[in-house]
């Protein structure tokens, strides 16, 4: 049977998920979807394992990357699909992430360790894959000194937005982000638009006509925990404001208990069409695909 549904949205070692970036593949090509973006955050450093697997497996593949960016609203996700080999302005970018993501980190381990809960860094990278290190390693790293009985634990007492150990990353603008990801020629979704509680049905408007200005091409209207209701709402103002609709599971592996690539909780299905269309626009703008 032709295969029809694909998986834009998936994480690897090279940021906070579980599996390594050819094992992700392998999964999509397992569960039989047609195509595969590996999306990690702040990192591409897992693209070259990940397409020579799909090569392999003969699955098509799509190189993508995730950062987030803020406004005064908050923070929102972007994600970059058809991430070319980087340009030197890129590795500089990734690199600053990577030195804030650093900064972060120490300042939120510190915090720790006046609580009465030290962790080296290392501890912490050793929960890792080493590239993109953020909270879900701390929060691994407590987990094996028994600090906290499960992740969940962790974030909710330590490093949840607003808890005792949060310490804010600093973010680019969505100014900023978008422009990074165009001027690679990459597509730019919003990722999960839903997913924050703070945003509403008027907010999301309003943020899409102003990242639309600014080079947004597409939004994730298909996620592992968006509602039906919610689904709908983004594919109605994909349409209101010319936007290309893609989606995926977010998969983290075990990471993130409860999402299966290409089926999120259960009912995720993303249609092969979105890809067709992505790839389209693409085409029609001269951009590889
Ligand atoms: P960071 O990029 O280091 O700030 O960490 C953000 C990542 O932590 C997200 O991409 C999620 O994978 C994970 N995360 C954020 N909030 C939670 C939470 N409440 N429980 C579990 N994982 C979370
Ligand atoms: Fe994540
Ligand atoms: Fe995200
Ligand atoms: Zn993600």
């Amino acid at each position: 049977m032709a295969r029809r549904f694909i998986d834009l949205h998936t994480h690897s070692i090279a940021s906070d998920g579980s599996d390594p970036p050819e094992v992700v593949v392998r999964t999509a090509a397992a569960q039989k979807l047609a195509a595969v973006a590996l999306t990690d955050h702040d990192t591409l450093s897992g693209i070259a394992a990940a397409r020579e697997e799909a090569e392999r497996v003969g699955i098509d593949f799509v190189p993508g990357i995730e950062i987030a960016v803020q406004d005064e609203e908050g923070e929102l996700h972007l994600l970059g699909l058809w991430m070319p080999e980087p340009s030197q302005r890129m590795r500089e970018a990734l690199d600053l992430l990577q030195h804030n993501r650093r900064k972060r980190n120490q300042a939120m381990l510190d915090v720790l360790a006046e609580q009465g809960m030290p962790m080296s860094m290392d501890e912490v990278r050793a929960c890792s894959g080493g590239e993109a290190v953020g909270r879900p390693h701390i929060a691994l790293a407590m987990l094996a000194r028994k600090y906290v009985a499960t992740r969940r634990e962790a974030f909710e007492r330590y490093l949840g937005w607003g808890a005792r150990a949060f310490v804010a990353r600093e973010l680019l603008t969505p100014e900023q982000g978008i422009a990074l990801l165009r001027d690679e020629g990459a597509t730019v979704a919003v990722a999960h638009p839903c997913l924050s509680p703070a945003m509403t049905p008027e907010r999301l408007d309003d943020t899409l006509s102003d990242f639309r200005a600014k080079g947004l091409s597409a939004i994730e209207a298909y996620h592992s925990v968006h509602t039906p209701a919610q689904v709908r709402l983004c594919v109605d103002l994909a349409a209101r404001h010319n936007l290309l609709l893609t989606g995926g599971s977010d998969y983290h592996g075990r990471n993130k208990e409860g999402i299966r690539l290409g089926s999120g909780s259960g009912g995720l299905r993303v249609p092969l069409l979105a890809l067709d269309r992505l790839r389209a626009f693409r085409k029609s703008q001269g951009l590889w695909v």
